[in-house]
């Protein structure tokens, strides 16, 4: 039976929630949120385990619909990989929702806080950029971004208003004591359809790019030094195609649906020098990574059961693990009946 928006509200809102670092408390509904400012983590809440580890999990495509019933199975499989892995962040690389089958603001709401359920539940925080299916809807990205700021453990916030996108951003991983940035994470929004006469998919626009690169010079100045990054996006890079090969490792089991423009995102990754990988989502079937001159570009594993996928191939996560001070991550993908999968072989 189909949840009521009433019932929904009702259970999530038991869900007694304090946020370790804000200490701020708060339960997860729409309308307590607005009240209690909720999930507001200090910009110095991503901090390595004493351990010396940080670990991601980013979940992708997983196209929530309004009471779809296959995400009940998404929800289940994001908390079980949740539950194995225990990470300290969470990502999502868009395509979280199912725009077309949102009719209202309402439905966007309800989706955005059922979908996020899991997380916010074992109080990760978490994190997100837009794919080309989330704005299909009647909600824009600058009011999705809004709304996904009203959900606890929220770090996404929106990006300069003079450049493409909304969810163009960066957070900053640091040590134990919260002292010292060591890695940047960046955020980029690769828009969604490129103009009629040109068809397909969006670039990442110059000004997106312009604005990466001054970000990066920035970073180094503040830090007397480049701090190793990783990139999060959507949709793939041209570069994607040509990664793919006699050494990359994984899947490929459709095209790259990239844009038909190169707008040389990658260059200037490459002349930038501290983006040590990239991780997207939108072709769900694929999930190989490949290094192209040093810059790993990775696929994430496709979460969402209400959408394409293919017999065989389960639905899943990417894992990254950072090691502090080291120019490097490790990278292994989990996916549904707790079973791991780390390529070793070339595709
Ligand atoms: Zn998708």
């Amino acid at each position: 039976m189909m949840k009521s928006r009433r019932q929904f509200m009702k259970q999530s809102g038991l869900i007694g929630l304090t946020v370790g670092l804000g200490a701020v408390s708060a339960s997860c509904t729409p309308q307590s949120i607005s009240q209690a400012h909720a999930g507001t983590l200090t910009s110095t809440a991503l901090r390595y385990n004493a351990d010396g580890t940080f670990k991601i999990v980013q979940f992708t495509d997983i196209h929530w619909q309004k009471d779809g019933p296959d995400d009940k199975n998404t929800a289940k499989l994001m908390a079980d990989i949740l539950d194995a892995e225990k990470p300290d962040l969470v990502v999502l690389t868009g395509d979280t929702i199912e725009g077309s089958k949102m009719t209202d603001d309402a439905d966007y709401t309800k989706a955005f806080f059922e979908c996020t359920q899991p997380i916010v539940q074992r109080k990760i925080p978490w994190t997100a950029v837009f794919g080309n299916h989330d704005e299909e809807g009647p909600m824009n990205r600058r009011d999705m971004m809004k709304l996904m700021q009203k959900i606890p453990y929220c770090l996404a916030k929106p990006g300069p208003k003079d450049i493409d996108g909304v969810s163009n951003y960066v957070l900053s991983i640091y040590d134990a004591k919260g002292k010292q940035a060591r890695n940047t994470l960046y955020f980029i929004d690769s828009l969604a359809y490129a103009p009629k006469e040109i068809e397909g998919y969006a670039w990442i626009s110059r000004k997106q790019i312009n604005w990466y690169v001054q970000t990066a010079q920035h970073i180094e100045k503040q830090n007397h030094k480049k701090l190793p990054a990783l990139a999060f996006f959507h949709i793939p890079l041209q570069e994607y195609n040509q990664v793919f090969g006699d050494k990359s490792l994984g899947c490929k089991q459709e095209d790259v649906c990239c844009s038909k423009i190169n707008s040389g995102f990658f260059a200037a990754m490459l002349e930038a020098r501290d983006i040590m990988g990239t991780f997207v989502g939108h072709d769900h079937v694929n999930d190989y990574e490949g290094t192209l001159f040093g810059i790993r570009l990775c696929y994430g594993r496709a979460t969402g059961f209400s959408t394409y996928g293919k017999e065989g191939f389960p639905r899943g996560a990417r894992v990254i693990v950072l090691t502090e001070n080291q120019n490097n991550f490790q990278s292994w993908l989990r996916v549904e009946n707790n079973q791991v999968i780390k390529y070793t072989d070339p595709a």
